[in-house]
């Protein structure tokens, strides 16, 4: 049955989500608080196209790292203590989800929405041209202890076991697959290559999916911070009439879900990026550095550098001193790939659920739906989880099993 869907929040998951109910026939409205599409999270984003690399934050190796992460030790993740309720609810089930069991289920679970994911974007560029700074030129993740490198060789066995291609090298394998490495090259003990991963510019992407909705018919309305009320068993909102409304609002879902009686288990994790002009030296396959969790990517001229993870609250602020890690590592390890002296820095709140699994899923109101914490990998996520939630409302059968981003699961 073809209906009239509204979607509230044009980032990266909406847009994407607008796509797919649109290409089904129904009618769709976008409505987002901001001017224009991908403004807040799906801004400046590290640009990689995970699709290999699944594994959540929550896991067994976390634990051990609490206090260092609680007092602010560590560099490149942070957990501030604070006043809301929710925090605490979702700290213990981050925790929860540590367990070796869960944390081997959650990655399954990320790991075949990724693969779908590829599968679709695949799909769609076939289908439109986009331009976004596309590259399908791998991902390195880069290591320097013997014990984090043995961890991961290990997970990458597992990983392949679920249809992935991860190879590990040594340095100097690593080097020749990306000589933008070759300073590092004593410094590394070995890498592993996802050569099915991607990467690209998510705000170009986003905007201009956005322009290929609107030419299919999708309305978009800007510039209004939308709220709901319950109505018996529906949700209603203030001048949109709509046979069903999907919360894709990133960060701020929790709040909209809790205006009618939803909990949604998602906290703000904080990162930031840079961009710079890229030198002729700058990576052609994108970088993550295990070790200070900072990613390198290409896009076009310029270079994306990408890190920290900070569970800070809803601050949006840049914090020039709190972003320096990111600021410093850079240039000591990639200063040849980009011009240090010129830097656009941004700080975006990545929603984040405490198994890093998203929520694709109905509610209990019969016209209400959740397509919503991606995390740290919504640009990854963002087509599988939007086909699926296509394929939930439209009530078609999905190649994936919608149970495992289930609200209640
Ligand atoms: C530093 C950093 C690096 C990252 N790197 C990567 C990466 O390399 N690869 C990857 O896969 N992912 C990465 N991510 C994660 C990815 O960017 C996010 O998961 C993704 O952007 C989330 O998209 P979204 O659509 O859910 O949220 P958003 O992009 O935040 O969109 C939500 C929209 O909802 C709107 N909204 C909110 N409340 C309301 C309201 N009440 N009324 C109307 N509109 C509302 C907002 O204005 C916004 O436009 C990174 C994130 C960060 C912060």
């Amino acid at each position: 049955m073809l209906m009239k869907i509204c979607i509230i929040g044009a980032g990266l998951v909406g847009v994407t989500s607008a796509y797919y109910l649109a290409k089904a026939g129904h009618k769709v409205v976008m409505v987002d608080k901001e001017a224009a599409p991908a403004q807040i999270t799906s801004n400046a984003n590290g640009g990689q196209l995970s699709y290999s690399y699944s594994n959540p934050l929550a896991g067994p190796c976390i634990i051990s790292r609490m206090p260092k992460l609680l007092l602010g030790l560590d560099k490149s993740f942070s957990i501030k203590l604070n006043a809301d309720i929710g925090f605490y609810k979702w700290l213990l089930s981050f925790i929860n989800n540590c367990r070796p069991s869960k944390h081997d289920a959650n990655n399954k679970a990320i790991l075949k929405l990724g693969l779908y994911s590829r599968q679709l974007m695949h799909e769609l560029l076939k289908e439109h041209t986009i331009n976004f700074d596309y590259l399908q030129n791998g991902k390195i993740q880069i290591y320097r202890k013997q014990k984090d490198l043995d961890t991961a060789i290990k997970h990458s066995h597992t990983q392949n076991k679920y249809g992935c291609n991860q190879q590990a090298l040594t340095p100097a394998q690593a080097v020749k697959q990306e000589p933008a490495l070759k300073p590092l090259q004593n410094e590394i003990i070995g890498a592993i290559y996802s050569p099915l991963d991607e990467s690209g510019d998510a705000y170009k992407f986003t905007t201009q999916l956005a322009d290929i909705c609107k030419q299919s018919g999708v309305e978009f309305i800007y510039n209004k911070n939308i709220s709901i009320k319950a109505n018996n068993s529906k949700v209603v909102v203030a001048d949109i009439p709509a046979d069903n409304y999907i919360i894709c609002a990133g960060s701020p879902t929790r709040f909209i879900a809790k205006q009618v009686g939803i909990s949604v288990p998602i906290y703000p994790m904080k990162g930031y990026s840079l961009t710079a002009k890229a030198t002729t030296q700058a990576p052609k396959t994108s970088i993550t550095d295990n070790d200070k969790k900072i990613v390198y990517t290409k896009m076009g001229n310029n270079m994306r550098v990408a890190g920290i993870a900070q569970l800070v609250g809803y601050n949006m602020d840049i914090h020039t001193k709190r972003c320096e890690h990111v600021i410093n590592s850079a240039a000591q390890d990639f200063g040849h790939c980009y011009n240090a002296s010129d830097i656009d820095l941004w700080a975006g709140l990545r929603p984040q659920t405490p198994s890093s699994v998203p929520i694709i899923s109905a509610t209990k109101y019969s016209n209400l739906y959740l397509n919503c914490g991606q995390g740290m990998l919504g640009w990854t996520l963002c087509l599988g989880s939007a086909k699926l939630m296509a394929d939930i409302i439209s009530g078609a059968n999905s190649q994936i099993n919608a149970k495992q981003y289930d609200l209640g699961r």
